[in-house]
């Protein structure tokens, strides 16, 4: 596979731009468009559909009445089970197109995209459809003369709001476990990234979702997204992004009907390596995947190695070689490992983080230069602080890009006091070969993941989330990501003894 051959096909695309509601492609009220942008060159992808407060009303509408018909809330599970697991296959059926169009509309790697974010996508609706049938309710250990059951109903209309760095997989995140637990689904996707959530409310009409139980508002946050926190006829808002307007959508459901809110926010995860650790490679080689892949633009990027004194200086050499193989370029490259960051803006932030890095006393050993400037990108290389304490701002605050903080330790009771001296608690990993301080570590810190000997989330199986700051009111994936999407309702009847 070449890069010609994908800008061949690239050519053939014609993203959908239109806001998907009530069943059909429309136009806002409003009649406004905004561009969307390809961050690898700067120029415009598409003029996308702008929704704002009427558009949401409408949605609202549509959902509200399609939850009420029992179209799809009351559908037979297995039925509803069809309908998912055939959209799961549409998407894969279409992995190529829309892993080209996620690249594109977000500068990431075309084969990241193809080969993570589309498979994660695809298995996470299969994983959820195939609860469908195989969740039961309970019934109570009640006194003579009464039977109690406790089931689960769905809450009803779900509003999702998601960031732009996997949009894809965080549309299918929310849209799997909420449809399948029978609720109506309106979802606004990122400014910068409206295009695949688009494409797959086609696919999702395709596959036989009735209408109104999906729809799909591309618009901005402060207008569309603000709307639905505030909505009256929103049951329940799951949120991914910032912590900042995280607590925005606290605010919006407390100044309005008390929905239920759920909070994805960000993070600034600690990677520990302890003293001993016999091989460096593999531990370099998964230091690499949690700060580059995605360019660093993940929630949970392994921001901050905390590293034992004696064991620093061999590992940086070991980190530096392996992360001078993560290729910078066009993300339709096949050798390409890190592609454009989401916005010159983002860029210039990063460009800000690093100056206060150099500012504060922190030693720049490897990048920190904006790279391809001819391309009309926003590209940044591998970069790496030593020296730095955890007070700095550079430790402490979200860079959501490829800039790791390497942090030194004397002992294992200052890594595990510096890993949980943070707002976050989203993910961290460790590394070492001791079974014991493996144990101890997981214990003791606080993060929703700890990965060990390795960087990771986990699967589909085990619940995504986190603590403090990073998150609020319950968790994604797994059987506990049903749960912010479900009503416990207690049915108590008196009978005849
Ligand atoms: P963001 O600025 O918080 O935006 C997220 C979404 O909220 C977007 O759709 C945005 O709309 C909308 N929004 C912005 N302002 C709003 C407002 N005043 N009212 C209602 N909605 C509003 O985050 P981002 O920059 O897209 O994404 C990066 C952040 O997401 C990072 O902090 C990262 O850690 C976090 N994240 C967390 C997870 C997780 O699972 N924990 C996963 C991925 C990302 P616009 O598109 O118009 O801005
Ligand atoms: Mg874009």
């Amino acid at each position: 596979m070449e890069a010609l051959d994908l800008r061949a096909r690239v050519a053939a695309l014609t993203p959908e731009t239109r806001a998907f509601i009530g069943g059909t492609f429309c136009d806002s009220a409003s009649g406004r468009r905004f561009a969307t942008l390809n961050p690898a060159t700067g120029q415009k992808l598409a003029d996308v559909v702008e929704c704002d407060a009427a558009d949401v009303d409408r949605a609202v509408a549509a959902a509200r009445k399609a939850f009420a018909a029992g179209t799809w809330s009351r559908m037979a599970p297995k039925d509803r089970k069809r309908v998912l697991l055939r959209l799961a296959d549409l998407v894969e059926a279409h992995a190529e197109d829309l892993a080209l169009l996620e690249s594109l509309d977000n500068g990431k790697p075309y084969l990241d995209a193809l080969n993570a974010d589309l498979p994660d996508a695809i298995e996470t609706i299969r994983w959820h459809a195939e609860t469908i049938d195989k969740i039961w309710g309970q019934v109570s250990p009640t006194p003579p003369g009464v039977v109690s059951m406790v089931v689960r109903e769905p809450v009803g209309v779900v509003g999702a709001v998601i960031p732009w760095n996997f949009p894809l997989a965080i549309t299918a995140m929310k849209l799997a476990p909420a449809l399948a637990a029978g609720n109506s689904l309106i979802l606004k996707p990122a400014e910068q990234t409206p295009l695949t959530a688009l494409a797959l409310a086609a696919l999702a009409v395709e596959a036989g979702l009735p209408d109104g139980v999906l729809s799909v508002l591309p618009g901005f946050g402060e207008t569309a997204g603000q709307a639905m926190g505030r909505h009256m006829g929103i049951d329940c808002l799951s949120f991914t992004g910032s912590t900042e307007v995280g607590r925005y959508f606290l605010k919006y459901s407390a100044e309005s009907n008390l929905k239920k809110v759920t909070l994805e926010l960000g993070g600034k995860s600690p990677v520990i390596v302890m003293d001993g650790l016999r091989n460096l490679q593999p531990a370099a080689d998964q230091i690499a995947m949690g700060i580059l892949f995605s360019q660093g633009e993940n929630c949970s990027a392994g921001s901050r190695l905390i590293v034992h004194r004696a064991i620093k200086d061999r590992l940086l050499e070991v980190v530096q070689e392996t992360f001078r193989t993560w290729t910078v370029g066009d993300p339709l490259d096949p050798a390409t490992k890190i592609g454009a960051l989401i916005e010159e803006r983002h860029l210039q932030r990063i460009l800000g983080f690093i100056e206060s890095g150099k500012a504060q006393g922190a030693r720049l050993i490897m990048g920190g230069e904006r790279l391809q400037t001819a391309s009309g990108g926003a590209f940044l290389g591998p970069t790496i602080f030593d020296g730095v304490t955890n007070d700095m701002q550079i430790a402490r605050e979200e860079i959501f890009g490829p800039v790791l903080s390497v942090i030194t330790v004397d002992s294992e009771e200052e890594a595990i006091a510096v890993a949980n001296d943070s707002d976050y608690g989203l993910a961290a990993s460790v590394h070492t070969d001791d079974l014991h301080v493996a144990h101890r570590m997981a214990g003791a810190i606080r993060a929703g993941t700890v990965s060990v000997n390795c960087f990771s989330e986990g699967d589909n199986s085990v619940p995504f989330g986190g603590f403090k700051m990073s998150g609020f009111g319950g968790r994604e994936k797994g059987l506990f990501g049903h749960e912010q999407y479900t009503e416990p309702k207690t049915i108590w009847i008196q009978i005849e003894a």
